[in-house]
């Protein structure tokens, strides 16, 4: 009903985010992280004012991704500034710890470290915060969906049955979370040699197609499985930034223009 209050206890919008879609994988190393930084920086690209919340505590890898290292300050000793790199505000939870030390933490404390990022975090106004997921079905996508308001969540998948197993159970777990899910994307779609041009399937191909079909949850994207991507990636400018116009950024802009 229109003027209806959000239940007491129930999902809360952030102040100041007008809307939250996290990127979720049910494997790791599919890609998630990728697509997360990828889609952040196309909608920066588009002039919209976006945040990048690295959640994956096991393996926060978007410092990296978006070329950003350092502590970030705190300069009244409550709120956290961010960090800001290609036109996005972002914060994660690998800029608290050390980059080679394992996050050992029991459940409530990454539930703590997640309330802390995304209220004590000075994100300011934002169109879209993006929140790059751990892979799989925890404690840390549990609460956040059951704390903030989530407009909509991505799923990532490469295209072979061991991931798709799990990245079926990750639509799962945002249909019991009331999620909307906003749809899957295909990552190392397919493989095109830069050297001769063939195209191979290394992880099959279609399965991520079939499997969105079979749930009812749109296709995003397909992206292919391509050098380019992860040598922007792994160098501190995701290929939306570094190759705008190139085949390989089409698809995440595809995407960030539907968010
Ligand atoms: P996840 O977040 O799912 O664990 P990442 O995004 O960290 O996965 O990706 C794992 C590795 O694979 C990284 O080195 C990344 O650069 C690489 N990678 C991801 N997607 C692609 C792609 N489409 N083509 C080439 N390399 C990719």
């Amino acid at each position: 009903k229109p003027g209806r209050r959000a239940e007491p206890d129930g999902p809360q919008p952030v102040p100041g985010i007008a809307r939250i879609i996290a990127v979720a994988s049910g494997k790791g190393g599919v890609g998630k992280s990728t697509v997360a930084a990828n889609l952040a920086c196309a909608l920066a690209a588009e002039g919209r004012r976006v945040g990048l919340l690295d959640a994956d505590v096991y393996g926060p890898s978007q410092p990296r991704m978006l070329g950003v290292s350092g502590r970030p300050a705190s300069p009244d000793g409550k709120t956290i500034l961010p960090m800001r790199n290609h036109g996005v505000t972002m914060m994660s939870i690998g800029l608290m710890t050390n980059e080679d030390q394992a996050v050992v933490w029991r459940g409530p404390m990454l539930m703590g470290a997640l309330q802390q990022m995304l209220t004590q975090v000075q994100w300011g106004a934002l169109d879209v915060l993006i929140v790059d997921l751990p892979p799989g079905t925890g404690d840390v996508q549990l609460t956040l969906c059951q704390k903030a308001k989530i407009d909509g969540a991505v799923i990532v998948s490469t295209p072979q049955d061991v991931a798709l197993l799990d990245a079926r159970k990750g639509v799962d777990m945002f249909r019991q979370l009331n999620t909307p899910i906003l749809g899957m994307i295909e990552n190392m779609s397919t493989h095109i040699c830069s050297q001769c041009g063939h195209e191979e399937h290394v992880f099959g191909h279609g399965g991520v197609v079939a499997e969105a079909a079979k749930m009812g949850v749109p296709l995003l994207a397909e992206i292919p499985l391509d050098l380019q991507i992860r040598l922007a990636a792994d160098g501190g400018a995701p290929i939306v930034v570094t190759q705008p116009d190139g085949p390989q950024a089409q698809g995440f802009r595809h995407v960030a223009r539907q968010l």
